[in-house]
């Protein structure tokens, strides 16, 4: 599946906040949002007054990027969520959250949802005890995410592991960090999904 691989930090300016594509980086002076507090580009200082339709179009790339999708990809989710009977807004996040990259690292296994995908392409995580190499791969309640054994060595997991252990996971989710793995508990209502983002303007957007 195609992806976006250019520079990453220019979408957190873009947005005006720290969109977390960087892992540790993120919570250093390094970060690029820390150090040029406006938007990227020549205009970036200057800024004006957003329309209605500016503000719902910047809070659909901000969880669509957040996320790693593109707009495709993004749409079709839009679209699952508003055939199925409930919130539009909060079914388009339950299912953003259910994918397989998004919950190993939400669960500590990576650092970041680019380093998640990678581990899982390269075939270094298991569902249910099956390797599982898609990133959209979505997860169902009751299914065990882990790290396949011979990839327990692979620099910066037990770091990242450590880390999430000390702050904690969403309570939709269970962590063993001795193990490697987590599971699924339930799916993620809304205030279970530690995002800022207003998903009651991307459907706005999407409905016009
Ligand atoms: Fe965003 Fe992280 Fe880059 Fe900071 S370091 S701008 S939070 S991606």
């Amino acid at each position: 599946m195609a992806r976006y691989r250019g520079a990453v930090c220019r979408f957190c300016r873009r947005e005006g906040e720290k969109l977390f594509f960087k892992g540790v980086r993120c919570t250093t002076d390094k970060c690029s949002i820390e150090r040029r507090k406006y938007a990227p580009g020549q205009h970036g200082q200057r800024r004006g007054k957003l329309s209605d339709y500016a503000i719902q179009l910047r809070e659909k790339q901000k969880v669509k990027r957040m996320y790693g999708l593109l707009e495709k990809q993004f749409r079709k989710y839009f679209h699952m969520a508003e055939k199925k009977k409930g919130v539009t807004g909060e079914l388009l996040l339950q299912f953003l959250e259910l994918r397989l990259d998004n919950v190993v690292y939400r669960l500590g296994l990576a650092s970041n949802r680019n380093l998640a995908r990678q581990l899982i392409s390269h075939c270094h995580v298991k569902v249910n005890g099956k390797k599982v190499n898609i990133p959209s791969y979505g997860l169902a309640v009751g299914n065990v995410v882990e790290i396949a054994e011979k990839s327990r060595q692979i620099v910066g997991i037990s770091d990242s592991l450590a880390r999430v252990e000390h702050g904690g996971v969403p309570a939709w989710l269970e962590l063993d960090a001795a193990a490697f793995k987590g599971k699924v508990l339930h799916a993620p209502g809304r205030d279970d999904i530690p995002l800022t983002a207003k998903e009651q303007l991307i459907v706005e957007l999407y409905s016009k």
